[in-house]
């Protein structure tokens, strides 16, 4: 039999094709968990304490280890362990965070979910996020644009001019197809613009032997003695190509606009600057999954990457006290949100493939 791990999910049977198929199947608490429990062991049971495979439910839902008899809930280790939330208000927040081509933001999706408190929702939003990036990420390749660009920090004359954030050098990487059009981009926060900063950029985000496209910039010398053939574009250069020299990268360009644009659009600019690069992992994953037709099955990969993920600790996302979430509004209580449970599902995802018409 060929393991499940590498046959691609297919849509209405492994992932929901619509709302109404994502409201039959996740009714309750126990099909989300199901759910949950076939991504996470797409083979059956492997123990995460001693790595072997086998073992069985036992009643409370865990799962009993054959060689060491561990027990281990389906959820331990991962985004959901612990949570108070119940899942099937977990799936509905990732089924938003899938489905709207621009993301939630904390507030209506706590609006839209009755959840209890604003900093629930944010942090629900912020473990999704951190789960989206992983190391080992496919590098960019082929022909590719790198900048410079200052990001977040709430705009002058934004709300009142609020100016609760700075904001946060980051460098772009963008794929530049042939003769036109953009691929994937990465973007991360970067400590300075010295060469020891973009080269480490460069080396963590782009595969060996790419054309790398800087500006003039010293602190991209030297590319080409790491690997990577360098190509300068000069404002000169630009002229004598009369290209506009006042756009010398245009594809980093437009990636910085758009993920401007998307702060100040889906979280209206308020984005602290210590959560940037976890804004930053969404935006990325949803500008390099722009084209997906399917939004069903962006819920699948969230929720894949939820299950491989390691728990995210409510303190560690609040690391610093004075970057507390702000509420809008006072907290109406903390606790268990209301659950949106109904009937059972009839779990497709389990009916094996070879069996469907
Ligand atoms: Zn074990």
């Amino acid at each position: 039999m060929v393991s499940r791990s590498l046959l691609s999910p297919v849509a209405a049977a492994h992932y929901p094709k619509s709302t109404g198929d994502f409201l039959a199947w996740f009714g309750s608490d126990v099909d989300c968990l199901d759910y949950l429990e076939w991504l996470r062991w797409p083979d059956g049971f492997v123990c995460p304490r001693c790595g072997k495979s086998g073992g069985w439910p036992i009643r409370d839902g865990r799962f009993c280890c054959a060689a060491c008899e561990a027990r281990t809930s389906v959820t331990a280790g991962t985004i959901f362990d612990r949570t108070r939330t119940p899942l099937t208000v977990w799936f509905h927040a990732c089924w938003l965070f899938a489905t709207s081509k621009d993301g939630v933001s904390a507030q209506s999706l706590q609006r839209t979910l009755e959840i209890g408190s604003y900093q629930t929702a944010w942090a629900m939003l912020h473990r999704l996020r951190a789960a989206l990036l992983r190391p080992g990420m496919d590098l960019l390749s082929g022909r590719v644009q790198v900048d410079e660009t200052y990001i977040g920090g709430d705009e002058p004359g934004l709300r009142g001019g609020r100016a609760r954030g700075k904001k946060v050098l980051t460098a772009i990487a963008v794929e530049m197809h042939e003769p036109r059009g953009l691929g994937r981009c990465r973007i991360a926060p970067i400590a300075d613009g010295s060469a020891a900063s973009l080269h480490a950029f460069i080396i963590d985000h782009i595969e060996p032997g790419t054309t790398v496209v800087t500006d003039a910039w010293q602190g991209y010398r030297g590319l080409d003695r790491i690997g990577y053939v360098h190509e300068r574009h000069s404002q000169r250069a630009a002229r004598a190509r009369e290209e506009d020299p006042d756009d010398l990268l245009p594809g980093v360009h437009r990636v910085a606009a758009l993920a401007k644009r998307w702060l100040l659009g889906t979280h209206q600019g308020s984005v602290d600057v210590a959560h940037l690069p976890n804004y930053m992992n969404e935006f990325v994953f949803r500008f390099n999954r722009r084209r997906s037709g399917s939004r069903g099955l962006l819920f699948y990969r969230l929720l894949q990457l939820a299950v491989d993920h390691d728990p995210v600790r409510y303190r560690e996302l609040i690391a610093n006290p004075e970057r507390l979430p702000t509420p809008r509004r006072p907290p109406t209580g903390r606790g268990r949100p209301p659950s949106v449970e109904r009937p059972p599902a009839n779990r497709p995802w389990r009916v094996p493939t070879d069996v469907r018409v």
